[in-house]
């Protein structure tokens, strides 16, 4: 009862009152997911085109690096001929953030994310009001995938509960609109995954939605208690790789089919999972993808105008599809995604901290950080690479110093490590948080 109210008063309402045109959205994305593989490549193009257009009126990046490259968005008659655009790489977006920016937008109402993503380059993204409803409507029309429906009840596994910085305000709308329950991932102990089990069971929600690895522990705790009664709609794994030794446990656990979802800060969702669980459905609706020889995925965010991302190296490793996927949704698939993996590390009191939400606070409360990178080498000795840029001095030492007091306690000891570049690994991917000792838990956990 609550949840249909929810569902068809509270949101509704809430929409109304943000001026937020969402789920009108909502119901045309639902409808036009199912349109032919052609007509989506062929709204996708003029969307791509349109784009161009804008970026090249009103962005001075873009002019200066296509006059450069002696390309021109009339150039662009198929998609394909994006290939000649030159990439637009993370160092890119800090060197020349300035004049990423649209002139045409007023960056005063533009919303600001900022991230270290999955590489521990710290980034800051404008996206403009109308972009943000698209883009949630999208994720929406994705979540609904996972059996979820909403207006349900959501317990998310998730660092940094974001209703929390917002005071009262922010409770008061967690308590009667979202009605989110929050397991912290920056404090992954026994008993607060547990108090965190009595709260699902209590409470029934519909999704379970986290970061991979923190849903799978979560299902260890279930299994460990016996607490084998909790039956979402919908489960989705997100913001890191999801493996299938991961997946197996936590369906077993929790009755229900795990959703793969994928997707960054800087354009919100990239790709997901339908029912089938076969591939990764790309959100055409909003990017145009390819990858380039090495796996690579470029995106291009045709729906941000406020700081249009183009032939964007997101930094992730992907297997593109042409197979079509048996539920009928036009939308073009990925078969996987090869590199993304946080690693957590172990508190000597034997707390979990995800590494994504241990570097970006590093990345943004530490000045002068280009890009950050942790190795816990011992369950007391941490090593952390850090590419300095001007702003960084012996406050900034001090800040590392205080933050790893604060997170680790006493009797851990670190070692800052100034780099000029954090080398990729094989896979072409940057691993920006690595626990040897986690490590060899996790190979023991999955033998
Ligand atoms: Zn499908």
């Amino acid at each position: 009862m609550l949840d249909f109210l929810n569902r068809y008063l509270m949101h509704p309402l809430m929409a109304w009152r943000e001026g937020s045109p969402r789920l009108r959205h909502l119901r045309m994305l639902e409808r036009t997911q199912f349109d032919p593989p052609e007509v989506i490549r062929a709204r996708q193009l003029a969307a791509v085109q349109k784009q161009l257009w804008h970026a090249w009126n009103t962005v001075p990046y873009y002019r200066a690096a296509w006059t450069k490259a002696g390309v021109h968005p009339s150039d662009v008659r198929e998609l394909t001929d994006l290939a000649a655009f030159p990439i637009l790489t993370k160092a890119d977006i800090r060197r020349h953030h300035r004049d990423l920016l649209s002139s045409a937008c007023d960056i005063r109402r533009c919303r600001v994310k900022t991230t270290s993503g999955s590489t521990g380059v710290p980034l800051t993204i404008y996206c403009d009001d109308a972009a943000m409803h698209w883009k949630a409507a999208c994720t929406i029309r994705s979540d609904q995938w996972s059996g979820y429906r909403l207006g349900q009840r959501v317990a998310k596994v998730w660092g940094n509960p974001e209703y929390r910085h917002f005071g009262l305000k922010g409770r008061l709308r967690n308590y009667f609109f979202d009605r989110a329950i929050y397991l912290d991932t920056l404090q992954l102990t026994d008993e607060r995954i547990a108090a965190f089990a009595r709260a699902i069971r209590r409470h029934r929600p519909g999704l379970i939605f986290g970061h991979a690895h923190s849903l799978y522990l979560l299902a260890c705790t279930l299994q460990k208690r016996g607490l084998l009664d909790i039956r979402p709609n919908g489960i989705i794994a997100t913001a890191m790789m999801l493996h299938d030794w991961q997946r197996v446990v936590i369906e077993e656990v929790l009755g229900c089919p795990v959703t793969n979802r994928y997707g960054c800060e800087e354009v919100s969702l990239i790709a997901c999972e339908c029912e089938y669980h076969h591939g990764l459905h790309i959100n055409a609706d909003s990017l145009y993808t390819e990858v380039t020889r090495d796996g690579h995925l470029l995106l291009t965010d045709f729906v941000n105008s406020a700081m249009p991302l183009i032939r964007y190296q997101v930094g992730d490793v992907v297997v593109p599809s042409l197979r079509r996927c048996r539920c009928g949704r036009g939308l073009p698939l990925l078969e996987r995604i090869e590199g993304r993996d946080a690693d957590y590390v172990v508190t000597p009191a034997g707390h979990l901290i995800s590494g994504i939400s241990l570097t970006e606070n590093f990345a943004n409360l530490i000045p002068g950080t280009a890009q950050v990178q942790i190795v816990q080498e011992s369950i007391t000795q941490l090593r952390i690479r850090l590419v300095a840029d001007d702003g960084f001095n012996e406050t900034s030492r001090a800040q590392v110093a205080e933050l790893v007091y604060r997170t680790f306690g006493a009797g851990v000891h670190h070692e800052v490590e100034l780099v000029d570049a954090i080398p990729p690994e094989a896979s072409g991917k940057y691993r920006f948080c690595i626990s040897k000792v986690l490590q060899e838990r996790l190979q023991e956990a999955s033998v």
